[in-house]
């Protein structure tokens, strides 16, 4: 269980660019790629079945 939430706050830190879906690091405000300024937190509660 620990490494899990080693891994899952190391997830949590990334932050995906909107435009060009590259990863940037957490505190980031404009993606290191496109310059593009908005970026989403990648996603940190576990993938939910339908
Ligand atoms: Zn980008």
């Amino acid at each position: 269980m620990a490494k899990f939430a080693i891994v899952e706050s190391e997830l949590s830190k990334v932050r995906i660019c909107l435009r060009c879906k590259a990863r940037n690091k957490a505190g980031s405000i404009k993606c290191r790629k496109c310059g593009y300024h908005v970026l989403r937190p990648k996603r940190k509660s576990k993938r939910v079945k339908k």
